[in-house]
Protein backbone atom coordinates (compact mmCIF):
# COMPACT_ATOMS: atom_id res chain seq x y z
CA UNK A 1 0.00 0.00 0.00
CA UNK A 2 2.91 2.39 0.94
CA UNK A 3 4.52 1.48 -2.86
CA UNK A 4 1.03 2.47 -4.06
CA UNK A 5 1.34 6.14 -2.33
CA UNK A 6 -1.14 5.27 0.77
CA UNK A 7 1.60 6.09 3.96
CA UNK A 8 -1.18 5.43 6.38
CA UNK A 9 -0.88 1.88 6.80
CA UNK A 10 1.20 0.04 9.18
CA UNK A 11 2.16 -3.71 10.03
CA UNK A 12 2.24 -5.14 13.52
CA UNK A 13 3.82 -7.93 13.07
CA UNK A 14 6.97 -9.73 14.79
CA UNK A 15 9.31 -7.79 12.39
CA UNK A 16 9.06 -4.63 14.58
CA UNK A 17 11.46 -4.45 17.85
CA UNK A 18 9.82 -3.78 21.23
CA UNK A 19 10.97 0.13 20.54
CA UNK A 20 9.14 0.23 16.98
CA UNK A 21 6.22 -1.67 18.60
CA UNK A 22 5.63 1.02 21.38
CA UNK A 23 6.23 3.74 19.00
CA UNK A 24 3.63 2.18 16.38
CA UNK A 25 1.26 1.51 19.65
CA UNK A 26 1.32 5.06 20.65
CA UNK A 27 0.58 6.42 17.25
CA UNK A 28 -1.63 4.29 15.88
CA UNK A 29 -4.48 6.65 15.43
CA UNK A 30 -3.01 8.41 13.17
CA UNK A 31 -2.85 4.95 10.29
CA UNK A 32 -6.09 4.42 7.96
CA UNK A 33 -4.97 1.05 7.86
CA UNK A 34 -3.59 -1.60 10.54
CA UNK A 35 -2.49 -4.71 9.36
CA UNK A 36 -2.16 -7.03 12.51
CA UNK A 37 -1.62 -10.88 12.57
CA UNK A 38 -4.18 -12.76 15.23
CA UNK A 39 -0.78 -13.86 17.54
CA UNK A 40 -0.51 -10.63 17.64
CA UNK A 41 -4.02 -9.85 18.98
CA UNK A 42 -3.00 -12.14 22.13
CA UNK A 43 -0.66 -9.55 23.36
CA UNK A 44 -2.61 -7.57 26.25
CA UNK A 45 -1.18 -4.05 25.45
CA UNK A 46 -1.75 -4.31 21.59
CA UNK A 47 -5.61 -5.03 22.04
CA UNK A 48 -6.38 -2.70 24.77
CA UNK A 49 -4.66 -0.42 22.83
CA UNK A 50 -7.04 -1.12 19.86
CA UNK A 51 -10.12 -1.16 21.86
CA UNK A 52 -9.76 2.45 22.72
CA UNK A 53 -10.29 3.16 19.02
CA UNK A 54 -12.99 3.31 16.54
CA UNK A 55 -12.51 1.24 13.90
CA UNK A 56 -15.07 1.58 11.03
CA UNK A 57 -14.13 -2.10 9.40
CA UNK A 58 -12.83 -5.16 10.81
CA UNK A 59 -11.58 -7.16 7.53
CA UNK A 60 -10.48 -11.00 8.19
CA UNK A 61 -8.26 -12.77 5.50
CA UNK A 62 -8.08 -15.92 4.95
CA UNK A 63 -10.97 -16.37 6.83
CA UNK A 64 -11.31 -20.48 6.63
CA UNK A 65 -8.28 -20.76 9.30
CA UNK A 66 -11.31 -19.57 11.92
CA UNK A 67 -12.79 -22.93 11.35
CA UNK A 68 -12.24 -26.27 13.31
CA UNK A 69 -13.09 -28.42 10.34
CA UNK A 70 -11.11 -26.16 7.52
CA UNK A 71 -7.85 -27.83 6.42
CA UNK A 72 -5.58 -24.75 7.62
CA UNK A 73 -7.10 -23.71 11.28
CA UNK A 74 -5.25 -22.11 13.41
CA UNK A 75 -5.92 -21.94 16.76
CA UNK A 76 -5.33 -18.19 16.81
CA UNK A 77 -7.96 -17.10 14.67
CA UNK A 78 -10.68 -17.87 17.48
CA UNK A 79 -9.75 -14.91 19.52
CA UNK A 80 -11.16 -12.96 16.33
CA UNK A 81 -15.07 -13.56 17.51
CA UNK A 82 -13.63 -12.09 21.25
CA UNK A 83 -11.47 -9.22 19.36
CA UNK A 84 -14.57 -8.26 17.55
CA UNK A 85 -16.82 -7.95 20.39
CA UNK A 86 -14.04 -5.91 22.12
CA UNK A 87 -14.38 -3.38 19.05
CA UNK A 88 -18.03 -3.05 19.68
CA UNK A 89 -19.16 -5.53 17.02
CA UNK A 90 -17.83 -2.93 13.42
CA UNK A 91 -18.52 -3.92 9.89
CA UNK A 92 -16.56 -7.21 9.12
CA UNK A 93 -15.58 -8.43 6.02
CA UNK A 94 -14.19 -11.87 5.98
CA UNK A 95 -12.49 -13.35 2.88
CA UNK A 96 -11.69 -16.58 1.90
CA UNK A 97 -10.81 -18.40 -1.84
CA UNK A 98 -11.81 -21.52 -0.58
CA UNK A 99 -14.37 -22.59 1.33
CA UNK A 100 -17.03 -25.37 1.30
CA UNK A 101 -20.35 -24.68 3.17
CA UNK A 102 -19.71 -26.06 6.54
CA UNK A 103 -16.81 -23.80 6.75
CA UNK A 104 -18.65 -20.76 5.74
CA UNK A 105 -21.20 -21.28 8.40
CA UNK A 106 -18.33 -21.60 10.97
CA UNK A 107 -16.77 -18.38 10.19
CA UNK A 108 -19.96 -16.88 10.28
CA UNK A 109 -20.86 -18.35 13.70
CA UNK A 110 -17.00 -17.94 15.58
CA UNK A 111 -16.86 -14.11 14.18
CA UNK A 112 -20.53 -13.66 15.59
CA UNK A 113 -22.05 -12.23 12.59
CA UNK A 114 -25.64 -11.13 11.86
CA UNK A 115 -27.49 -10.00 9.01
CA UNK A 116 -24.98 -11.41 7.14
CA UNK A 117 -24.49 -10.65 2.97
CA UNK A 118 -22.21 -13.94 1.63
CA UNK A 119 -20.80 -13.39 -1.82
CA UNK A 120 -19.65 -16.45 -3.02
CA UNK A 121 -18.21 -16.33 -6.58
CA UNK A 122 -17.34 -19.28 -8.95
CA UNK A 123 -13.62 -21.07 -7.69
CA UNK A 124 -13.33 -22.04 -10.99
CA UNK A 125 -10.39 -20.39 -13.29
CA UNK A 126 -11.09 -21.62 -16.67
CA UNK A 127 -7.08 -20.06 -18.08
CA UNK A 128 -5.60 -22.61 -16.12
CA UNK A 129 -5.69 -26.19 -17.69
CA UNK A 130 -5.13 -28.88 -15.35
CA UNK A 131 -2.84 -31.75 -16.05
CA UNK A 132 -2.63 -35.44 -13.63
CA UNK A 133 0.13 -37.51 -14.80
CA UNK A 134 1.28 -40.52 -13.58
CA UNK A 135 4.94 -41.56 -13.33
CA UNK A 136 6.95 -44.22 -11.80
CA UNK A 137 8.79 -42.94 -8.67
CA UNK A 138 12.13 -43.08 -10.66
CA UNK A 139 10.74 -41.55 -13.98
CA UNK A 140 8.88 -38.49 -11.95
CA UNK A 141 12.08 -36.76 -10.95
CA UNK A 142 13.20 -36.71 -14.56
CA UNK A 143 9.78 -35.77 -15.51
CA UNK A 144 9.39 -32.73 -13.57
CA UNK A 145 13.05 -31.74 -14.45
CA UNK A 146 11.89 -32.19 -18.44
CA UNK A 147 9.11 -30.10 -17.43
CA UNK A 148 10.63 -27.87 -15.70
CA UNK A 149 13.18 -27.20 -18.65
CA UNK A 150 10.47 -27.18 -21.59
CA UNK A 151 7.67 -25.05 -19.75
CA UNK A 152 7.36 -20.80 -20.46
CA UNK A 153 8.17 -19.83 -16.44
CA UNK A 154 7.70 -18.66 -14.33
CA UNK A 155 6.70 -21.53 -12.64
CA UNK A 156 6.37 -22.74 -8.92
CA UNK A 157 6.99 -26.29 -8.24
CA UNK A 158 5.67 -27.19 -4.81
CA UNK A 159 6.86 -30.34 -2.86
CA UNK A 160 5.96 -32.20 0.52
CA UNK A 161 9.35 -32.50 1.61
CA UNK A 162 12.06 -29.81 2.17
CA UNK A 163 14.96 -31.87 1.38
CA UNK A 164 13.60 -32.63 -1.91
CA UNK A 165 12.30 -28.92 -2.51
CA UNK A 166 16.15 -28.48 -2.05
CA UNK A 167 17.72 -31.70 -4.30
CA UNK A 168 15.08 -30.30 -7.10
CA UNK A 169 16.18 -26.85 -7.11
CA UNK A 170 19.96 -27.80 -7.38
CA UNK A 171 19.62 -30.34 -10.00
CA UNK A 172 17.60 -27.27 -11.65
CA UNK A 173 20.36 -24.61 -11.26
CA UNK A 174 23.23 -27.41 -12.43
CA UNK A 175 20.61 -27.21 -15.48
CA UNK A 176 21.18 -23.76 -15.80
CA UNK A 177 17.64 -22.51 -14.98
CA UNK A 178 17.23 -19.80 -12.47
CA UNK A 179 16.12 -21.81 -9.64
CA UNK A 180 15.80 -21.36 -5.48
CA UNK A 181 13.87 -23.90 -2.98
CA UNK A 182 11.95 -22.08 -0.27
CA UNK A 183 10.67 -23.37 2.82
CA UNK A 184 9.99 -22.83 6.43
CA UNK A 185 13.56 -24.18 7.76
CA UNK A 186 15.06 -21.34 6.00
CA UNK A 187 15.95 -18.06 7.77
CA UNK A 188 13.46 -15.75 7.62
CA UNK A 189 15.52 -13.17 5.53
CA UNK A 190 16.57 -15.76 3.25
CA UNK A 191 12.97 -16.61 2.61
CA UNK A 192 12.25 -12.71 1.98
CA UNK A 193 15.08 -12.46 -0.86
CA UNK A 194 13.82 -15.64 -2.69
CA UNK A 195 10.28 -14.20 -2.42
CA UNK A 196 11.35 -10.54 -3.97
CA UNK A 197 13.80 -12.39 -6.40
CA UNK A 198 10.48 -14.16 -7.68
CA UNK A 199 8.71 -11.67 -8.18
CA UNK A 200 11.23 -9.05 -9.55
CA UNK A 201 11.83 -11.85 -12.13
CA UNK A 202 15.85 -12.84 -10.91
CA UNK A 203 14.36 -16.10 -10.17
CA UNK A 204 12.12 -18.37 -12.75
CA UNK A 205 11.50 -21.64 -10.70
CA UNK A 206 10.78 -21.54 -6.55
CA UNK A 207 11.06 -24.86 -5.35
CA UNK A 208 8.48 -24.39 -2.28
CA UNK A 209 6.93 -26.30 -0.13
CA UNK A 210 3.42 -25.13 1.18
CA UNK A 211 4.89 -22.26 3.53
CA UNK A 212 5.39 -20.48 0.38
CA UNK A 213 2.28 -17.94 -1.85
CA UNK A 214 0.31 -16.85 0.94
CA UNK A 215 0.38 -12.96 0.31
CA UNK A 216 2.12 -13.18 -2.45
CA UNK A 217 0.96 -11.30 -5.62
CA UNK A 218 2.71 -11.70 -8.69
CA UNK A 219 0.73 -11.73 -12.10
CA UNK A 220 2.61 -13.94 -14.53
CA UNK A 221 3.05 -17.39 -12.97
CA UNK A 222 2.50 -19.73 -16.31
CA UNK A 223 2.91 -22.78 -14.28
CA UNK A 224 2.32 -24.89 -11.12
CA UNK A 225 3.81 -27.99 -10.50
CA UNK A 226 2.85 -30.58 -7.84
CA UNK A 227 5.59 -33.06 -7.61
CA UNK A 228 3.95 -34.44 -4.34
CA UNK A 229 0.14 -34.54 -3.76
CA UNK A 230 -1.58 -32.12 -1.33
CA UNK A 231 -3.13 -32.92 1.62
CA UNK A 232 -6.61 -32.01 0.59
CA UNK A 233 -8.25 -30.24 -2.42
CA UNK A 234 -8.60 -27.14 -0.82
CA UNK A 235 -4.87 -26.60 -0.29
CA UNK A 236 -4.83 -27.73 -3.80
CA UNK A 237 -6.66 -25.01 -5.66
CA UNK A 238 -5.46 -22.58 -3.30
CA UNK A 239 -1.48 -23.29 -4.64
CA UNK A 240 -2.38 -24.00 -8.50
CA UNK A 241 -4.78 -20.51 -8.01
CA UNK A 242 -1.33 -18.40 -8.47
CA UNK A 243 -0.80 -19.52 -11.82
CA UNK A 244 -2.64 -17.06 -14.12
CA UNK A 245 -3.39 -14.07 -11.78
CA UNK A 246 -3.00 -11.81 -15.28
CA UNK A 247 -5.97 -13.92 -16.73
CA UNK A 248 -3.12 -15.52 -19.66
CA UNK A 249 -3.08 -19.11 -20.63
CA UNK A 250 -1.22 -21.38 -17.82
CA UNK A 251 -1.25 -24.62 -16.55
CA UNK A 252 -1.48 -26.63 -13.34
CA UNK A 253 0.39 -30.52 -13.60
CA UNK A 254 0.54 -32.63 -10.78
CA UNK A 255 2.77 -35.72 -10.59
CA UNK A 256 1.61 -39.00 -8.80
CA UNK A 257 3.80 -41.93 -8.45
CA UNK A 258 1.46 -45.01 -6.87
CA UNK A 259 1.88 -45.07 -3.27
CA UNK A 260 2.27 -41.27 -2.86
CA UNK A 261 0.12 -40.58 -0.35
CA UNK A 262 1.69 -42.62 2.34
CA UNK A 263 3.93 -39.61 2.71
CA UNK A 264 0.59 -37.43 3.12
CA UNK A 265 -0.71 -39.27 5.99
CA UNK A 266 2.47 -39.34 7.58
CA UNK A 267 2.30 -35.59 7.65
CA UNK A 268 -0.98 -35.33 8.74
CA UNK A 269 -0.21 -38.05 11.40
CA UNK A 270 2.83 -35.63 12.53
CA UNK A 271 0.90 -32.58 12.42
CA UNK A 272 -1.06 -33.81 16.03
CA UNK A 273 0.46 -35.87 19.16
CA UNK A 274 -0.46 -39.71 19.20
CA UNK A 275 -2.12 -41.01 22.29
CA UNK A 276 0.89 -42.36 23.50
CA UNK A 277 2.26 -38.72 23.50
CA UNK A 278 -1.10 -37.83 25.22
CA UNK A 279 -0.74 -40.26 27.90
CA UNK A 280 3.08 -39.54 28.63
CA UNK A 281 2.18 -36.02 28.97
CA UNK A 282 -0.78 -36.16 31.35
CA UNK A 283 1.12 -38.83 33.74
CA UNK A 284 4.25 -36.53 33.59
CA UNK A 285 2.23 -33.66 34.69
CA UNK A 286 0.98 -35.60 37.39
CA UNK A 287 3.83 -36.95 38.57
CA UNK A 288 5.78 -33.65 38.59
CA UNK A 289 3.02 -31.90 40.06
CA UNK A 290 3.13 -29.58 37.18
CA UNK A 291 -0.28 -27.98 37.06
CA UNK A 292 -2.30 -27.80 33.71
CA UNK A 293 -1.94 -24.04 33.61
CA UNK A 294 2.09 -24.14 33.95
CA UNK A 295 2.61 -26.25 31.06
CA UNK A 296 2.95 -23.92 28.41
CA UNK A 297 6.43 -22.89 30.73
CA UNK A 298 7.72 -26.44 30.45
CA UNK A 299 8.50 -26.45 26.46
CA UNK A 300 11.75 -28.16 27.21
CA UNK A 301 10.71 -30.85 29.48
CA UNK A 302 7.98 -32.02 28.16
CA UNK A 303 8.87 -31.57 24.08
CA UNK A 304 12.34 -33.99 25.31
CA UNK A 305 10.25 -36.48 27.36
CA UNK A 306 6.88 -36.98 25.08
CA UNK A 307 9.04 -36.58 21.77
CA UNK A 308 7.05 -33.62 20.42
CA UNK A 309 7.91 -32.06 17.38
CA UNK A 310 7.60 -27.92 17.19
CA UNK A 311 3.71 -28.62 15.52
CA UNK A 312 2.59 -31.27 17.91
CA UNK A 313 3.68 -28.98 21.49
CA UNK A 314 2.07 -25.98 19.85
CA UNK A 315 -1.24 -28.17 19.49
CA UNK A 316 -1.02 -29.34 23.03
CA UNK A 317 0.04 -26.47 24.93
CA UNK A 318 -2.38 -24.65 23.15
CA UNK A 319 -5.36 -27.17 23.56
CA UNK A 320 -4.37 -27.81 27.50
CA UNK A 321 -4.08 -23.75 28.32
CA UNK A 322 -7.60 -22.78 26.52
CA UNK A 323 -9.06 -25.36 29.50
CA UNK A 324 -7.02 -25.31 31.94
CA UNK A 325 -9.45 -24.80 34.60
CA UNK A 326 -11.05 -28.22 34.17
CA UNK A 327 -9.95 -31.39 35.48
CA UNK A 328 -7.01 -33.61 34.45
CA UNK A 329 -8.40 -36.28 33.24
CA UNK A 330 -11.02 -34.57 31.56
CA UNK A 331 -8.86 -32.73 29.24
CA UNK A 332 -6.60 -35.78 28.97
CA UNK A 333 -10.12 -37.54 27.52
CA UNK A 334 -11.25 -34.38 25.17
CA UNK A 335 -7.82 -34.02 23.80
CA UNK A 336 -7.93 -37.85 22.93
CA UNK A 337 -11.35 -37.24 20.95
CA UNK A 338 -10.69 -34.50 19.91
CA UNK A 339 -7.02 -35.79 17.65
CA UNK A 340 -9.18 -38.99 16.68
CA UNK A 341 -11.88 -36.90 15.34
CA UNK A 342 -8.75 -34.13 13.64
CA UNK A 343 -6.74 -37.18 12.38
CA UNK A 344 -10.00 -38.61 10.67
CA UNK A 345 -11.04 -35.83 9.20
CA UNK A 346 -7.51 -35.00 7.66
CA UNK A 347 -7.70 -39.09 6.42
CA UNK A 348 -10.95 -38.45 4.80
CA UNK A 349 -9.56 -35.25 3.36
CA UNK A 350 -6.48 -37.28 2.19
CA UNK A 351 -8.68 -40.08 -0.16
CA UNK A 352 -10.93 -37.50 -1.42
CA UNK A 353 -7.75 -35.89 -2.91
CA UNK A 354 -6.47 -39.45 -4.24
CA UNK A 355 -10.09 -39.88 -5.85
CA UNK A 356 -9.20 -36.57 -7.47
CA UNK A 357 -6.31 -38.16 -9.23
CA UNK A 358 -7.88 -41.30 -9.82
CA UNK A 359 -10.87 -39.41 -11.41
CA UNK A 360 -11.49 -40.80 -15.12
CA UNK A 361 -13.76 -38.03 -15.86
CA UNK A 362 -13.21 -34.15 -16.08
CA UNK A 363 -11.20 -32.87 -13.55
CA UNK A 364 -12.69 -29.45 -13.32
CA UNK A 365 -15.89 -30.80 -13.03
CA UNK A 366 -14.77 -32.78 -9.63
CA UNK A 367 -13.31 -29.71 -8.96
CA UNK A 368 -16.38 -27.91 -8.97
CA UNK A 369 -18.30 -30.59 -7.67
CA UNK A 370 -16.52 -30.56 -4.62
CA UNK A 371 -17.12 -27.01 -3.58
CA UNK A 372 -20.50 -27.72 -4.40
CA UNK A 373 -20.67 -25.55 -7.82
CA UNK A 374 -22.66 -26.98 -10.83
CA UNK A 375 -20.29 -27.80 -14.04
CA UNK A 376 -20.57 -24.85 -16.02
CA UNK A 377 -19.15 -24.79 -19.59
CA UNK A 378 -15.56 -26.23 -19.81
CA UNK A 379 -12.55 -24.21 -21.49
CA UNK A 380 -11.20 -25.44 -24.68
CA UNK A 381 -8.00 -26.58 -23.28
CA UNK A 382 -9.63 -28.35 -19.82
CA UNK A 383 -7.52 -30.94 -18.61
CA UNK A 384 -5.83 -33.91 -18.88
CA UNK A 385 -9.06 -35.99 -19.49
CA UNK A 386 -10.58 -33.60 -22.05
CA UNK A 387 -7.89 -34.00 -24.19
CA UNK A 388 -5.09 -31.18 -23.23
CA UNK A 389 -1.93 -31.43 -24.69
CA UNK A 390 1.01 -30.18 -22.21
CA UNK A 391 3.06 -28.93 -24.83
CA UNK A 392 1.12 -26.56 -26.13
CA UNK A 393 2.63 -24.78 -23.03
CA UNK A 394 6.04 -25.67 -24.13
CA UNK A 395 7.87 -22.52 -25.35
CA UNK A 396 11.28 -21.52 -26.35
CA UNK A 397 12.76 -19.90 -23.37
CA UNK A 398 13.44 -16.34 -22.85
CA UNK A 399 17.22 -15.83 -22.69
CA UNK A 400 19.18 -14.89 -19.23
CA UNK A 401 19.31 -11.26 -19.24
CA UNK A 402 23.33 -10.70 -19.07
CA UNK A 403 23.02 -7.84 -16.96
CA UNK A 404 21.91 -6.88 -13.67
CA UNK A 405 21.23 -8.85 -10.41
CA UNK A 406 21.24 -13.06 -10.23
CA UNK A 407 20.12 -15.29 -7.35
CA UNK A 408 23.75 -15.55 -6.22
CA UNK A 409 24.13 -11.90 -5.50
CA UNK A 410 21.85 -12.40 -2.42
CA UNK A 411 23.86 -9.65 -0.21
CA UNK A 412 23.40 -6.66 -2.12
CA UNK A 413 19.86 -7.56 -2.96
CA UNK A 414 19.08 -8.50 0.75
CA UNK A 415 20.35 -5.41 1.11
CA UNK A 416 18.13 -3.17 -1.12
CA UNK A 417 15.04 -5.33 0.14
CA UNK A 418 15.64 -4.93 3.98
CA UNK A 419 17.38 -1.62 3.86
CA UNK A 420 19.32 -2.45 6.80
CA UNK A 421 22.86 -2.39 5.66
CA UNK A 422 25.25 -0.14 7.38
CA UNK A 423 27.19 2.44 5.43
CA UNK A 424 30.83 0.17 6.10
CA UNK A 425 28.96 -2.84 4.29
CA UNK A 426 27.82 -0.81 1.13
CA UNK A 427 31.51 0.63 0.68
CA UNK A 428 32.72 -2.73 1.30
CA UNK A 429 30.08 -3.80 -1.98
CA UNK A 430 31.31 -0.76 -3.87
CA UNK A 431 35.15 -2.04 -3.63
ZN1 LIG B 1 -11.94 -31.32 -18.20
Amino acid sequence: MKAKGEKRAVALNSFLSPDQKKQVLRSLHEYKFIFISPEMLGVHSVLERLSEMNISLLAVDEAHCISQWGFDFRPDYLKLGHFRSLLGNPLTLALTATATEEVRADIVKCLGLEKIHEFIYSVDRPEISISVEEAGYQEKQKRVLELAASLQGPGIIYFSSKKMAEQIAAMLRGKGERAMAYHGGLEQENRILIQQQFINGQLNIVCATSAFGMGINKENIRYVIHYHMPLQLESYLQEIGRAGRDGSESIAILLYSAGDEQLSFQLAEGELPDQFQIERLFSSAEEKSISMSEIKQHEELFTGYCGFTETQWRFSADFIESRSKEAFSIIQKKMGNYVTERLQMKKTKIFEMLQYIQHQGCKRSFILNYFGEPSSSRPQKCCSNCQLNNEQYFYKKEPVPAAGPTYYDWKKELASILRQVSETDEKEQIQ
